[in-house]
């Protein structure tokens, strides 16, 4: 919104319901059932009719496919559908990158009603056990044997359903199992335009992502491998999205970089999650946000060179579960020299659930600095300056039951 309005753009906000949105503004708003598409496509059209629209913009992973569904009804430039809805869907990611001959771990899917313990008798170990259409690693488990991946199995059938058919879409009751890729890994954003990548930023996940969660916290750019590696990753990226069939628009890749080369872990029709776009700031002054919204109403863009400096953000992991009752050392921590800004994005009295079952962070860091290794460290001192109240949930009380006659 904030790039919009820079942009001097009309913006048109569809969503489920206006109060999940900060701030409108002066925007319209159209209220949009994101999960039945037919539905969400009706009311565009019907919009558009006396309101047209130049563009439809996807904000997070859900939306990209709605929007590219949305662009296509209204023939406007978008992805192909059958592209993003492939960067949706883990399994069908697997294959497609696979048949391109890109380096992906071995995979397998099944279904909920599947008996691991004859599933393990199949499959190599370390593998990882994942849910095919959630986002943040949230039920991403790494099961090291037969013990451990029967419980892990157990535990992401329980997640689905809990979470049902209506958040899970094409997902649900399906697991998908895969080889462990050792190695480091590293994220990288870009932008397609006519199918050529444009690499805006690569980072450096420093924190060792060996599971048994896969729990993201700093992301450092510029990366600090070598040129070669980093340009083997930006190629390995450039065919990810190509095998997909992805050609316009932001994509979000999860590289891993081991002694047999660089694996592909996701690529995605999107731009990065959460406040870590904030890191991101091009030679021009814009933001990723109007780099995107620029990119996709084919306006000029002075230049996609991100500013010299090395910039990083923490996602602030949640230490347990429990109930957030106060945040301590916030002006400590903003005091450390490179940090930027810290937003804590979880509300006081929230329930906090941990992964593999959570989704959410206790909120962001954004440092800048010289170099990467300053940024990185700039992080962790403002982290631990930081204390996270928790207070355990009350233990389910036996209740009594009584009959009144
Ligand atoms: P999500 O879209 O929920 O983030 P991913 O498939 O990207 O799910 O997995 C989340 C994280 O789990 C990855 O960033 C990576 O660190 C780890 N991970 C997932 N699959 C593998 C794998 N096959 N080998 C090693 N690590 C993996």
């Amino acid at each position: 919104m904030d790039a919009a309005r820079k942009l001097k753009l009309d913006v048109v906000v569809g969503s489920k319901r206006a109060a999940m949105l900060e701030d409108l503004g002066d925007a319209a708003f159209l209220p949009l059932k994101m999960h039945d598409l037919e539905e969400a496509v009706r009311s565009v059209l019907e919009f558009a009719r006396t309101t047209p629209i130049d563009v439809v913009v996807g904000v997070d992973d859900h939306t990209t496919v709605v929007a590219a569904v949305i662009s296509a009804a209204l023939r406007l430039p978008h992805n192909p559908v059958t592209a993003v809805a492939a960067a949706r869907n883990k399994h069908r990611m697997r294959e497609l990158l696979h048949a391109q001959g890109l380096p992906v771990p071995r995979f397998a899917l099944f279904s909920v009603d599947d008996d691991p313990a004859a599933i393990a008798e199949k499959i190599a170990f370390p593998c990882v056990v994942k849910p095919i259409s959630l986002s943040a690693s949230c039920g991403v488990i790494r099961a090291n044997d037969r013990d451990e991946f029967v419980a892990a199995f157990h535990r992401v059938a329980a997640l689905l359903e809990k979470l049902g058919g209506e958040t899970l879409g094409e997902g649900a009751g399906k697991i998908l199992v895969e080889d462990f890729v050792p190695g480091r890994e590293v994220a990288l954003e870009g932008l397609l335009t006519n199918g050529e990548l444009r690499v805006l930023a690569l980072f450096d996940k420093p924190d060792a992502l060996d599971g048994p969660f896969f729990e993201e916290t700093i992301y450092v750019t510029p990366s600090r491998l070598p040129a070669a590696v980093q340009r083997e990753v930006t190629s390995c990226a450039a065919r990810a999205a190509r095998a997909l069939g992805l050609g316009e628009g932001p994509v979000h890749g999860e590289l891993r970089v081991s002694d047999r080369g660089v694996w592909v872990i996701e690529i995605a029709a999107r731009s990065i999650g959460g406040r870590c776009s904030q890191t991101l700031r091009f030679v021009a002054g814009l933001s990723l946000e109007e780099v995107i919204l620029c990119h996709a109403l084919r306006m000029d863009i002075p230049s996609l060179d991100r500013e010299g400096r090395a910039a990083g953000v923490m996602m602030l992991p949640i230490p347990r579960a429990g109930m957030l009752e106060e945040v301590r050392g916030l002006e400590k921590a903003l005091a450390v020299p490179g940090i930027e800004d810290l937003e804590i994005t979880a509300q006081l009295g929230d329930e906090l659930v941990p992964l593999p079952e959570g989704t959410r962070y206790l909120g962001f860091l954004i440092a800048r600095g010289e170099t990467p290794e300053a940024v990185e460290a700039a992080l962790r001192d403002a982290h631990r300056e930081l204390e996270f109240v928790i207070i355990s949930a009350p233990a389910e009380t036996q209740r009594s039951r009584v009959m009144i006659f």
